[in-house]
């Protein structure tokens, strides 16, 4: 598990099912969670599990971990700053919930969204593919988005 296993720790959210919580104050830039998990095709996915979206058609299963509980906000304190570590975007406070902009790694043409619940001033409402987003927003997001797309859309 490495050193992350003492950063994070997981437990019910407020916000969604299981999320994952700050065991103590993490400094802003430190890497928090890679995330992991089989390399699937879209036809292989089981939609009704943990999956994560990291290609055109390629995702990742669960992988079991902690990777698997981090819930999305629209003003998140994390961001994929490098592939699939996610890094802390700012000083994160103990027992703070970790999260991460899920546009950040979803393009599905067809992905109809979700309604948001993260309670930030800034809440979308919706939260959609990367493609859909408004331009300023995916301009605004985009150093934390994941590799694939990060040059796209311009
Ligand atoms: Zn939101």
């Amino acid at each position: 598990m490495g050193e992350a296993a003492v950063l994070i720790y997981v437990r019910e959210s407020p916000q969604h099912g299981r999320g994952v919580f700050a065991t103590g104050l993490i400094a802003a830039g430190t890497a928090l969670i890679t995330f992991r998990g089989p390399l699937l095709r879209r036809e292989q996915v089981d939609f009704q599990d943990y999956h994560l979206q990291v290609g055109d058609d390629l995702y990742l299963g669960p992988s079991g971990g902690a990777d698997d509980f981090v819930n999305h906000s629209c003003a998140p304190n994390g961001g994929f700053a490098d592939g699939l570590v996610l890094r802390a975007l700012r000083d994160i406070a103990a027992n703070e919930e970790i999260t991460w902009d899920y546009s950040c790694a979803i393009d599905e043409a067809d992905f109809p969204g979700f309604a948001c619940a993260c309670g930030a001033a800034s809440c979308r409402g919706i939260v959609r593919s990367f493609r859909h987003l408004e331009p300023e927003v995916r301009e605004r997001l985009r150093p934390w988005a994941l590799p694939y797309l990060r040059d796209r859309y311009r």
